[in-house]
């Protein structure tokens, strides 16, 4: 049963693709940006929704994680990639904490949540995915989800329940601003 409850087939192909691109000598070449956090800091109005853009400030991004450890978890990323709290100006860690109280009400409100965990992993030992560009998890938590992988539970994130809740947290957004 413990196997089944860490299962989480999302994040398998997420650390894949994350060595995939470590062992890769040179970057890639290309206009857009590799990195999933400059790509939605930078999206355009057609992007936005792909790059599951929730809301846009003048120093930061919010948007839904396409890797969630549970539905509803959102990220909220400064635009600049940096990987450190010190590499930002005031102005931005200020927006940032803004943001987080703002997702937390998001997350009360569209996901009926009794309790939000807030975290930041700073450096790939802390368990960063993308220790370049730092960014803030806001997860919806309930009553009854003694463990936080529980909230997972081996079941699969769909593509159409991560557009889904997508849609909705915009929805409740657009109405909280
Ligand atoms: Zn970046």
């Amino acid at each position: 049963m413990l196997h089944k409850n860490l299962w989480a087939p999302w994040r398998m192909a997420y650390m894949q693709q994350l060595s995939a691109e470590l062992q890769q000598q040179e970057p890639i070449k290309t206009d857009k940006p590799v990195c999933f956090l400059c790509q939605a800091a930078q999206a355009q109005q057609e992007q936005v929704k792909d790059s599951l853009v929730i809301h846009q400030t003048a120093k930061a991004v919010v948007l839904l994680n396409r890797y969630p450890y549970t539905n509803g978890h959102v990220l909220i990323a400064p635009h600049q990639h940096v990987g450190s709290l010190g590499d930002l100006d005031a102005d931005c860690r200020g927006e940032i904490m803004e943001l987080t109280e703002l997702c937390e009400r998001l997350l009360r409100q569209a996901m009926n949540c009794q309790g939000v965990n807030v975290g930041m992993n700073l450096g790939r030992c802390a368990g960063a995915g993308v220790p370049g560009h730092l960014h803030v998890h806001v997860l919806p938590r309930w009553e009854g989800d003694t463990n936080f992988m529980q909230t997972v539970g081996g079941v699969r994130v769909l593509p159409q329940a991560l557009e889904a809740s997508y849609d909705h947290l915009v929805k409740v957004m657009s109405k909280l601003k």
